[in-house]
Formats: C-alpha cells, sequence, structure tokens
C-alpha cells in the first residue's frame, strides 16, 4: 500500500500541506478531493520528489518516496501522470508512447505497445499520426497510456478530467476502473470533479488549506449531505 504519514511542504513562506496523513490501499482508487489550491497537485508532487518534503513520509511498500529522485519513480513501479496532458505534439502517438517504456530501462518491445493499442483502440487507429491531431480526450488516453508502458503499480492522476466533455470523462474514468478491477492497480486520483472521482473511488480523501479534512469510504462520502455541500460542492 501506500501510506502517506504527516507529511508537510511549504512553497517559501506558504505551507501547502500540513501532517497529511493517509493510506491508499492496493488495488482501491484513493481519490485525493478539495477545492482550487487545497494542496492536490502538491500532494502528488511531494510524494514523487518533485517538491521536497519538509517534514513525514510517503512509502510504497516500504520503501521511502519523497526522498528518492523523481527519475527513479518508474524503477519502483510509480507513475505520475501530470496535470495537463503533457505530450509532445511534435511527436507521433507511439513515439510519445514509447517515451513512457524509456523510464524501466531495457527496450520498449512490439508486445508493450500492443498492450497498450488494446487498451485505447483511438490510440492505435492514430499511431502514427502527430499528436499535434488528437482531441482533448485522446492526448489524455495518450498520457495514460504513455504511463502504463512502464507497467506500474501504482498510478497517481492528476486532474484527468480537466476540460474534457462528460461522456469522454465518462469512457476515461471507466477505462481506470477497469485497469484497478483487472489489474489490481493502485490508483491515487486527485479530481476536481468529485462526483465523478467518487463514483469509481473506494475512499475519498479531501484536502482543505493544505490539511485531510475528512477519510471515508466513497460511498459514505457521496451519501452525506452535508459533507458534500461543505466540501464538494455537489
Ligand atoms: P488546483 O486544483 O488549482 O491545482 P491544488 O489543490 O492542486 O489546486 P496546489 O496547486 O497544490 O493546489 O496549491 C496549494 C497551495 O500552494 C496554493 O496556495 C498555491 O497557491 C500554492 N502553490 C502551488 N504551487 C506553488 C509554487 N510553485 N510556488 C508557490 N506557491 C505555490
Amino acid at each position: 500500500m501506500l501510506e502517506v504519514r504527516e507529511l508537510s511542504t511549504s512553497y517559501g513562506a506558504v505551507r501547502a500541506l500540513s501532517d497529511v496523513s493517509f493510506t491508499a490501499a492496493h488495488g482501491e482508487v484513493t481519490a485525493v478531493l478539495g477545492a482550487n489550491g487545497a494542496g492536490k497537485t502538491t500532494l502528488l508532487r511531494t510524494i514523487t520528489g518533485l517538491v521536497r518534503a519538509q517534514g513525514g513520509s510517503a512509502t510504497y511498500d516500504g520503501r521511502e518516496l519523497t526522498r528518492t529522485a523523481p527519475e527513479l519513480m518508474p524503477s519502483l513501479g510509480i507513475a505520475h501522470v501530470p496535470e495537463g496532458r503533457g505530450v509532445i505534439t511534435e511527436l507521433t502517438v507511439e513515439e510519445n508512447l514509447r517515451l513512457g517504456g524509456l523510464g524501466r530501462g531495457g527496450r520498449v518491445k512490439p508486445e508493450d505497445l500492443e498492450r497498450i493499442y488494446a487498451l485505447f483502440p483511438a490510440l492505435a487507429d492514430r499511431r502514427a499520426a502527430l499528436a499535434h491531431v488528437l482531441s482533448g480526450g485522446e492526448r489524455q488516453m495518450l498520457v495514460l497510456g504513455r504511463a502504463l508502458m512502464a507497467e506500474p503499480s501504482v498510478l497517481l492522476l492528476d486532474e484527468p478530467s480537466l476540460g474534457l466533455a462528460p461522456r469522454i470523462v465518462a469512457q476515461l474514468f471507466e477505462l481506470v476502473q477497469s485497469l484497478v478491477v483487472d489489474q489490481g492497480l493502485t490508483v491515487l486520483l486527485v479530481e476536481q470533479n468529485a462526483r465523478s472521482a467518487l463514483s469509481i473511488a473506494h475512499r475519498g480523501v479531501v484536502l482543505s488549506l493544505g490539511r485531510v479534512v475528512v477519510d471515508e469510504r466513497a460511498e459514505v462520502l457521496a451519501g452525506d449531505d452535508q459533507l458534500r455541500h461543505a466540501y464538494l460542492g455537489f
């Protein structure tokens, strides 16, 4: 499991995370929710060592992550998909996918690519196209596919639904759910779209001003009017 213990981070004088603790269980989706500026992105960036932790720890199966170089994350089974669809638009779909296989070391095998194309048939159809021509939804599929090339055990997803039409969000979340069910992936899903995130999550952790204010089973959180109105806006 992914265990976050008393994690704290600041940007200069701005405290972004204060003693954040929670556990993301194996083979489950843990949704990290909260308003703009609550610290969700900072949490993922601190777990993967992109932002220095001032205190506390994040361990995966006992290995400390926060003091491990970010580029070593794939070799520990951790894939971080940052916000903003970071596809390289000047490269083809397949070239983008190949980049995702490099983090593990060794060569990219044709069967690795086929595994991803089976999950994302729309990418298979456009494997030779420049990523530039992809829609927002296809770009999100591509960054997800690129992360999966490294065969991670843990997927850290930052706002995958941002800017996508509801129908595409539903498809994307269905796919994430099937990865969890079929492959036992552990997912930490950062979302502002709390309703969609909770529809596939097992647990929901709500951050407010860098602190955990709720840590509950997803169906309890989604079914509690007071909690929803106070923190989730639906
Ligand atoms: P959003 O949904 O807008 O991405 P978030 O919940 O992911 O919000 P963070 O981006 O982690 O929140 O920001 C948490 C706090 O840290 C905010 O007060 C933000 O202004 C501040 N912050 C984030 N990045 C930086 C930075 N690079 N330098 C200074 N302050 C930052």
